[in-house]
């Protein structure tokens, strides 16, 4: 690896966009790991634990969106690290102005809340566009699984919650109620006959009728990814607007391809902005005209402004 940069020294732009973050003392550097979906093998692990102990401190370190960070690792290492790792087939992350590493929920495999495969969106994003520079500000996406939204996706630049809309179908209904007493927003309650009654307007799309339904009634009409626009966290959060439903699985990686096309063009004389702030400026018709173009099913009518967070500390009775 290239560590000299302009003037002979360290290029630190350039070794904190390829993952290598400098750390306070000299020298000594924060290396951020690649790692999709927060899935790692157990190969991948042991591999990472050797190269910890043999070039870093007695600590890793696991950062919030999901990545091992190897701390104190020499700068004159840099290479040995990379080559060690890429033994196990893991590669360093990369920051600045980039796609991010997706982070994702464990998604419909083994979790019984999950209804899509997070985690192989997570690697289709990895694949096709991690580290594609947006010129402009840091890219985040993260998918979940289910509207729980344990990793919270309307906080990421685009971020994706599976879905499903149910339907009935009484036919074969046994008038058990357990739909009704497993919908958790009352969209589901039972009629005369005891058999449900759906108030669609009320449902979050959880797939709870679904799942405990013994007759089979319930049905999947649609599943797919809700996707929100312009979250960030920070000093100043936005939550992400809703710009699209029930998307497929297997158009994820284009739909950020085509967000990514918009803020290029929409933020061109804005110089270092976020999707949310831009999204903010220009207000969410732009990004919609030109997001359905390509999806036209999928993108809604409408989206409010990113929402504005307020987090200012204040400050304590005693402090004037
Ligand atoms: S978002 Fe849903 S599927 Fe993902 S971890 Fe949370 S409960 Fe499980
Ligand atoms: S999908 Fe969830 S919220 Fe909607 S009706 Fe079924 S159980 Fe209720
Ligand atoms: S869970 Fe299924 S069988 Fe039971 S009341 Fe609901 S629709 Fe009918």
């Amino acid at each position: 690896m290239e560590t000299k940069g302009q003037k002979g020294g360290l290029d630190l732009g350039n070794l904190k966009a390829g993952g290598f973050i400098k750390e306070r003392e000299r020298d000594l550097f924060t290396v951020r790991l690649r790692v999709p979906g927060g899935r790692l093998s157990v190969g991948k692990l042991k591999k990472i634990a050797e190269v910890a102990e043999k070039h870093g401190g007695d600590y890793v370190h696991l950062s919030v969106r999901q990545s091992i960070e190897l701390i104190h690792i020499n700068y004159r290492d840099f290479d040995a690290v990379v080559a060690e790792l890429g033994e196990a087939d893991q590669k360093v992350a990369s920051c600045g102005a980039r796609v991010r590493v997706p982070v994702a929920c464990g998604g419909c495999e083994y979790n019984p809340n999950g209804l899509m495969d997070t985690q192989q969106a997570a690697l289709e994003v990895d694949r096709n566009i991690f580290g594609i520079a947006t010129e402009h500000h840091k890219f985040k996406v993260g998918f979940s699984g289910c509207p729980f939204d344990c990793p919270k996706a309307p906080i990421n630049d685009v971020g994706f919650v599976a879905a499903v809309e149910p339907e009935i179908n009484l036919k074969e209904c046994i008038a058990c109620g357990l739909c009704a007493q497993s919908c958790p927003s009352g969209a589901v309650h039972p009629g005369d006959d005891q058999k449900p009654v759906f108030a669609k307007e009320n449902c979050l799309y959880c797939g709870d009728c679904i799942k405990v339904c013994p007759s089979g009634s319930w049905q999947v009409r649609q599943l797919g990814y809700m996707v929100f626009a312009g979250g960030k966290w920070g000093r100043r959060p936005l939550i992400g607007t809703q710009v699209a439903s029930f998307l497929p699985a297997g158009q994820v990686v284009d739909f950020i391809g085509e967000v990514l096309n918009w803020y290029r063009e929409a933020a061109k004389e804005m110089g270092r902005i976020r999707l949310g702030d831009v999204i903010f400026e220009t207000g969410s018709d732009s990004l919609l005209d030109h997001l359905r173009k390509r999806f036209p099913n999928n993108v809604v009518d409408k989206a409010a402004a990113p929402q504005v967070i307020l987090t200012r500390f204040r400050p304590s009775p005693t402090t004037k």
